[in-house]
């Protein structure tokens, strides 16, 4: 599921799309390389100005500690987008439940 955060603050918001929350949520790492040999990367980050609605995000960011408090506060709105709607199904499987016979309990306890 997808998320769009509007930013109902009176000032401008930046969200930082920490690894260690943010990738780990998402199962995919998104930040910047920016030293390969030692594996030093940069996080992504999000800026959202003043009431300006983010594009459609993984449900990640929901997970991070900043957004949490924005969304607490009233500051940020949370968008829920959800996913295509699955194709109907013409027939709904009824697994034929035979009528079951009452079997008589031995109550040999
Ligand atoms: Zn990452």
């Amino acid at each position: 599921m997808t998320v769009i955060l509007i930013n109902r603050a009176r000032r401008m918001k930046v969200f930082t799309l920490a690894h260690a929350t943010y990738c780990e949520a998402l199962g995919s790492c998104g930040c910047t390389v920016v030293d390969r040999r030692s594996g030093r990367r940069v996080a992504q980050s999000l800026t959202l100005a003043t009431g300006a609605r983010s594009p459609e995000l993984p449900e990640a960011v929901l997970k991070l500690g900043d957004v949490i408090r924005a969304v607490a506060s009233g500051e940020l709105g949370v968008e829920r987008i959800a996913p295509k709607p699955k194709p109907r199904i013409s027939k709904t499987e009824r697994s034929s439940v035979e009528s079951r016979r009452t079997r008589p309990r031995k109550g040999s306890r």
